[in-house]
C-alpha cells in the first residue's frame, strides 16, 4: 500500500488522534521505526560534570544522544517496543498509550527532513569532536576537570550519582519529556 500523496497530507487538518488504523497503517506502510526507540529530553549540559556524565552514557551500547535547534539535548535509546509484533502492528492499538495516540506520522521525518537536528553523538568520541570544535572553553573546562580528578577515588558512589541525576527530574520542573523515537 501507498502513502497519500503530498497535496492530501497539507490539507489533512484533522488531530493524529482522529485518523484511522488503516490510515495510519498507509502512511506507516513498510516502516516501525519510531516503535522502535525512545528518546528523552535532557538538561543541556555546560558543567565539566555534565559533559562527563554524558560521555560516560554515551559509552554504553544503544544509547545515543542528539541536538535539536535552538538548544534541546536528547537522549535516544535503541529499544523496540514489546508491543511491536512482527507483522509491523500494535498489538495493544486500542489502548495504545496517548503518546503514541497523538504522535502524527504525517509529519514525521520519512516526510519532513529532521531540519532541527544540528548534532548526533553515536559515540562518546563524537561528543568529545564536537565539543572541541563548537565549545572550545568547556572543552577546556572538561580537560581541566579531568586532570584534577584524575586522583579521585569511589567510582561506585560516582556512577550512583550520575543514575540518580538521570532519574530525578527537578522538583521545580514537570516530569522528564518523553517523545516517540527519530530516526
Ligand atoms: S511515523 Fe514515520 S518513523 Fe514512525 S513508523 Fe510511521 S513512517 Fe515510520
Ligand atoms: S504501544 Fe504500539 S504504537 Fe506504541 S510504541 Fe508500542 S507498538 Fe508502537
Amino acid at each position: 500500500m501507498s502513502g497519500p500523496d503530498d497535496t492530501t497530507v497539507l490539507e489533512d487538518g484533522r488531530d493524529a488522534i482522529d485518523l484511522t488504523a488503516d490510515e495510519n497503517a498507509d502512511l506507516c506502510a513498510g516502516c516501525t521505526r519510531c516503535c522502535e526507540t525512545v528518546s528523552i529530553e535532557i538538561d543541556a549540559p555546560r558543567s565539566p560534570w555534565e559533559y562527563d556524565q554524558w560521555i560516560w552514557v554515551l559509552h554504553h551500547r544503544n544509547l545515543e544522544i542528539y541536538l535539536e535547534k535552538p538548544e534541546a539535548w536528547y537522549l535516544h535509546i535503541e529499544a523496540k517496543c514489546e508491543q511491536l509484533k512482527p507483522n509491523g502492528h500494535c498489538a495493544v492499538y486500542e489502548e495504545r498509550p496517548v503518546l503514541c495516540r497523538e504522535y502524527d506520522p504525517r509529519g514525521c521525518e520519512r516526510r519532513a527532513p529532521l531540519s532541527d537536528i544540528t548534532a548526533w553523538f553515536k559515540t562518546a568520541a563524537d561528543l568529545e569532536r564536537w565539543l572541541q570544535e563548537k565549545r572550545p572553553a568547556h572543552w577546556k573546562r572538561l580537560v581541566e576537570h579531568r586532570r584534577t580528578r584524575s586522583g579521585a577515588t569511589g567510582g561506585g558512589s560516582a556512577l550512583a550519582h550520575a543514575l540518580v541525576q538521570l532519574a530525578e527530574p527537578k522538583a521545580h520542573e514537570p516530569a522528564t519529556r518523553l517523545r516517540r523515537g527519530k530516526r
